[in-house]
């Protein structure tokens, strides 16, 4: 059955950019090494920020990702040191090379999900965005983990040159032992926002008309689904996850954002600063949070206004949704009777 995932305060969400370096060069990396810095981390210094943040909220949940997370020698004692402080659940996001021999080095005892970023249910199509071989590496990975009782999940970012192609992931998923699947909208930001004239933003109509039947169709696979909203019914509440959630973006410069759309700017609203979480002077992406606009999210508006449509007297025809609002649909089999 599908669900939309409330906001919550109850459990903070920390999605921690490790390091921005990377062996693959994605043609729509959200990473802005203007932005967040082209360090990578520490050990130590990454031990005491996991510190700060698990002391935020009684419950946090930590993502480790970069950049690609494995390139760095010491993520398994981070992941273990997340463990110690008590992170509810451990996920990284990788683009499947898995560096360093990470797998013989953490068990799933540690690790919650090995999350793989695959963006096609071909090689070709795959390939085309992230990379010559990154179909082969990825998949390969895939298998690695989930032969040695990882649990894995995929992320699928859905753009304008892909979207033929997510119908097709459910037998992919499934032949690979695959037990959540994240779908994500394109972002215009980082290198998409940065190369314009390719249009990946996706329509309204082509969203609707393709990826909720996808997300159902995969799920009757027995594969938990999870996409974003993105484009608001009459009567859906608006919310801005920025007011009514705990989410901390958190990048190897010390910037930590609430709002992932804010990344290209340096409106993040917190700062690590000498290992101290403070809150920054506004104007900071917590004023944008307050505005009400009829088009719904106001980041959405000045960055990527392509998926709006106005009538004629100029009121917005539907509402953009927070990039953050998610529907899950519980992975399920149809039992015969
Ligand atoms: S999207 Fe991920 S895997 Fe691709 S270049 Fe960016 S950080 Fe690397
Ligand atoms: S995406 Fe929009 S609605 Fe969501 S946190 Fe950012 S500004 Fe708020």
């Amino acid at each position: 059955m599908k669900k939309t995932v409330s906001f919550s305060r109850d459990s903070a969400n920390v999605f921690f950019h490790i390091t921005t370096r990377c062996n693959l060069t994605c043609r729509h990396c959200y990473i802005n090494r203007d932005q967040h810095g082209d360090e990578t981390l520490p050990l130590e210094t990454v031990e005491t920020w996991l510190n700060l943040f698990a002391r935020r909220s009684v419950k946090a949940n930590i993502v480790f990702l970069g950049g690609e997370p494995t390139v760095h020698p010491e993520l398994a004692h981070m992941i273990k040191k997340a463990r110690k402080l008590g992170y509810d659940s451990i996920t990284v996001d990788t683009n499947g090379f898995l560096f360093n021999d990470i797998l013989s080095k953490v068990t799933p005892q540690e690790v919650d999900y090995f999350s793989f970023s695959l963006d096609g249910a071909t090689a070709a199509t795959n390939d085309m965005i992230r990379g010559a071989g990154s179909y082969v590496a990825c998949t390969n990975g895939i298998r690695q983990a989930v032969t040695r009782g990882f649990s894995v999940s995929v992320i699928f970012t859905v753009s304008q040159t892909n979207i033929h192609e997510i119908g097709s992931m459910g037998p992919l998923l499934t032949s690979l032992g695959v037990k959540r699947f994240f779908i994500q909208v394109i972002g215009i930001r980082g290198r998409s926002a940065a190369n314009r004239t390719e249009n990946l933003q996706v329509a309204r109509n082509d969203w609707l008309g393709t990826v909720p039947t996808a997300a159902e169709e995969i799920a009757r696979q027995g594969i938990t689904v999870t996409f974003p909203k993105v484009f608001l019914k009459a009567g859906d509440r608006f919310e801005c996850a920025g007011r009514v959630a705990d989410n901390y973006f958190v990048f190897p410069n010390g910037r930590v954002y609430r709002c992932p759309l804010c990344e290209d700017f340096a409106m993040h609203s917190l700062m690590v600063d000498v290992n101290r979480l403070t809150e920054r002077e506004p104007i900071n992406e917590n004023d944008l949070f307050q505005l009400d606009i009829p088009e719904g999210c106001v980041m959405n508006k000045l960055i990527q206004p392509d998926n709006l449509s106005y009538r004629p007297d100029g009121t917005p025809k539907y509402r953009i949704a927070c990039c953050l609002l998610k529907e899950e649909i519980a992975g399920y089999t149809l039992k015969r009777t």
